[in-house]
């Protein structure tokens, strides 16, 4: 065993991270329906008008605003209804002054009609319709183009694609957009001790829980997942992980990253690329490490090395991994949902890392629920974390700390 001789800073750590990502080129052209939550790779411009013609706003009555001036309940205007008009029918022939067209909202104009009169604020008998309220012109009316004109921006490259921005690109008649493809991340566990759910264990053998957390993380943060085979702790076997995953964007392996005897990654890691570094000043997930690994014919890959201890692993993921996923998507950066609550008790911190501290919350306040970096009920049983940046000797009981929600 040799110890970590060199640590860089979290907050140095993210940077490199940031420096290193390369925002994914590829894009893919998919239905609108399959576009949800992806991020627009070209600009895009309005096929048409929205709306296509002059439209009702309101159930009511088409009319030439000028034929309601001066009405009143105790004045009304008398118009003479000549035809109806429903969503989806074609605009009624032009309407003269003295005239009206029932209209359902939706419906198109008729010539000659310049507003419309609320239902609300009209009588009726028979074809003879009273009008106790005047319109200005163009009241009651979506006028066409009023959205968004042929021609004018509807989503910029970069994008993300919200319900809103679907509806915008449905609404000028677009059924397909040009997206960024999801990065790929090509996973595994290292470990002789490794068995999956389900199986039995043998003499000192545990399931491995990392490739259950990790996917979960990948998955919400817009990469789609090249799950490689558990990996043994040989120099061989990472290599051959190393080969199968060659086409990933991004490959992430647990364990075997930090300085034990059996721990090949770096090894294999340090003959294949560059190491941009090796040891973060955080409590849990020290030995976390970040590469560049050469490939042939193509660029190099980004390689993340995570502790395999369940804690540590996960709060490497929360904190490196998902800006990291979220860069190579394109998507904006993630904003977890927060809270303030005050401490329950004191927390004696590690001054020179910095630390990633899982609490539950009771009521309006953070219980510590750190129990050990091999442990994931540290994580299962709490309900987020608190960061405490290096340099902090301890956090006394009753601190308004920012909680940071899993969900
Ligand atoms: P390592 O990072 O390989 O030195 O592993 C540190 C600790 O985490 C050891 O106790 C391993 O048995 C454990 N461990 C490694 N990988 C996993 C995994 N995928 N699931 C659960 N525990 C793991
Ligand atoms: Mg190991």
């Amino acid at each position: 065993m040799r110890p970590f001789t060199h640590t860089i800073p979290f907050q140095e750590a993210l940077r490199r991270v940031h420096e290193a990502v390369r925002p994914i080129e590829r894009t893919v052209t998919l239905p609108l329906a399959d576009a949800a939550g992806r991020v627009a790779a070209d600009d895009v411009s309005a096929r048409a008008d929205v709306p296509p013609f002059d439209r009702a706003a309101m159930d009511g009555y088409a009319v030439a605003a000028d034929d309601t001036a001066g009405a009143s309940p105790g004045s009304p205007r008398l118009l003479r209804m000549v035809g109806v008009t429903y969503a989806g029918s074609a605009p009624h022939a032009a309407i003269h002054s003295g005239e009206c067209v029932e209209i359902a909202t939706g419906a198109p104009l008729p010539p000659g009609a310049d507003a419309v009169v609320m239902v609300e604020h009209s009588a009726r008998a028979g074809t003879d319709v009273r009008v106790l309220e005047p319109v200005r012109p163009g009241q009651n009316v979506g006028r066409r183009a009023n959205d968004l004109a042929a021609g004018a921006p509807v989503v910029s490259r970069g994008d993300w694609l919200s319900p809103a921005r679907l509806g915008a690109l449905a609404a000028t008649g677009i059924a397909e957009v040009t997206v960024y493809a999801r990065p790929v991340v090509a996973l595994a566990s290292t470990g002789d001790e490794l068995v999956a759910p389900g199986a039995r264990l043998g003499p000192g053998q545990i399931h491995d829980v990392n490739r259950f957390t990790l996917p979960a993380v990948v998955l919400a943060h817009g990469a789609e997942l090249h799950h490689l085979s558990p990996v043994p702790d040989e120099e061989a076997a990472v290599r051959r992980a190393l080969e199968a995953a060659v086409a990933a964007d991004l490959v992430v392996f647990t364990g075997g990253s930090s300085v034990g005897d059996r721990d090949l990654v770096a090894a294999v890691i340090a003959g294949r690329g560059e190491i941009l570094f090796h040891g973060v000043a955080m409590k849990p997930g020290k030995p976390t490490m970040l590469a560049r690994v050469r490939r042939p014919g193509a660029d190099a890959q980004l390689f993340l090395g995570l502790s395999g201890n369940p804690t540590s692993c996960l709060a490497n993921a929360y904190l490196l991994l998902v800006p990291m996923l979220r860069a190579l998507a394109r998507l904006p950066a993630w904003r977890p949902q927060r809270l303030t609550a005050r401490l329950a008790r004191d927390i004696v911190a590690h001054a020179d890392r910095h630390q990633f501290y899982p609490v539950r919350l009771e009521g309006e306040t953070a219980v510590a629920a750190f129990k050990g970096s091999g442990e994931i009920t540290s994580l299962s049983r709490a309900d987020g974390y608190i960061e405490i940046p290096a340099g902090t000797e301890r956090v006394p009981a009753g601190t308004e700390v920012t909680v940071t929600l899993f969900h």
